[in-house]
């Protein structure tokens, strides 16, 4: 009979995102062997931590040939350089401030790390994705907010404090639109999917020829805009414009500032592929300056929504076992 120590290592890595929770068991070769897609229970902190114990629970039956060490988990929020601490989290207020390192471990009874979602799912993607072969990169999350990390050296700048990477309120506009950070025209409010679709609000009684009019029974979201837009719709190929050059925009400031050798860029928005990623270049490169922009490369990241689960399992892994 076999002890539980000959059982194949593991981690289980949670993303929690704007709208969905991902997470997965990995083993420490990077593989995904069991994972679960839920959307996030927003009432409160007590629900918000059911639903991860609940998850968690699921996926240590489901892999219960292994022997788990420890949980990793990225938060959509700004967590401190100790990494016990949210600090602030804009889309989930109710986690300003909370010590939910040590809350996690206590219900869980298991080694946890915590990190932003955009840094783990950057870690992902340099272990095991689009940034496997490359030293200095940045890696861009857009979906119900915006989110970066910025890669030097292949490890994730942490600022001062840990708080570094929130390229979502990276000014793109002086007299723009207000943010809920207080700022005026900060990029997330012209590129993430909350704005797309409010893009499509403003302006969909004008143009009545286009598709996304038979969307009557529910709120019309980025996902049906990126959609229209792949089949030549008029309204939604403009706004998808927009967005690509708001991008574009904030991707030439930092391939100038940080001469980084690829941008990697993740998240639902981004999955609209092409007809987004066209506009982006085309304004990176009427921007940047052409010695730091040739050397760039601007492309989609290789995991899709795996690369939280599997960052976050990995940074676990590296940081719980040190
Ligand atoms: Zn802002």
């Amino acid at each position: 009979m076999s002890s539980p120590l000959d059982r194949k290592e593991c981690y289980i890595g949670i993303d929690i995102g704007g709208t969905y929770i991902k997470a997965g068991v990995v083993s420490t070769d990077g593989k995904i062997w069991a994972q679960r897609l839920q959307n996030v229970q927003h009432e409160n902190l007590n629900v918000l931590m059911k639903q991860i114990v609940a998850i968690i629970h699921e996926l240590r039956q489901a892999g219960a040939s292994f022997q788990f060490k420890g949980v990793g988990i990225g938060v959509p929020g700004l967590v401190s350089k100790k990494k016990s601490r949210i600090s602030i989290s804009p889309n989930m207020p109710y986690l300003n401030g909370v010590e939910f390192k040590a809350q996690m471990e206590q219900l869980l009874e298991l080694p946890v790390w915590l990190e932003n979602d955009a840094k783990v799912n950057a870690y992902g993607e340099m272990l095991m994705g689009a940034a496997r072969e490359v030293r200095d990169f940045i890696y861009i999350t857009i979906g119900t907010r915006v989110g970066a990390a910025i890669v030097i050296d292949r490890k994730i700048f942490q600022g001062a404090s840990g708080y570094a990477g929130e390229l979502g309120h990276m000014g793109v506009d002086p007299e723009g639109k207000k943010c809920f950070c207080g700022g005026t025209g900060c990029l997330e409010r012209y590129v993430s999917a909350p704005s797309i679709a409010q893009r499509v609000e403003e302006r969909i009684s004008l143009n009545p020829t286009s598709a996304l009019q038979i969307i009557t029974d529910r709120p019309i979201t980025a996902q049906d805009v990126s959609a229209a837009a792949m089949v030549g719709d008029k309204m939604a190929s403009v706004i998808i414009g927009e967005v690509g050059r708001y991008l574009g925009m904030a991707i030439s400031n930092l391939i100038n500032l940080l001469n980084v050798e690829k941008v990697v860029l993740g998240g639902g928005v981004i999955e609209a592929g092409d007809v987004l990623l066209r506009p982006t270049v085309e304004e990176v490169k009427r921007r940047a300056l052409s010695p730091p922009y040739d050397d760039c490369k601007i492309v989609s990241g290789s995991l899709g929504p795996s690369a939280g689960i599997i960052g976050a399992s990995l940074l676990a892994r590296d940081v719980l076992t040190v």
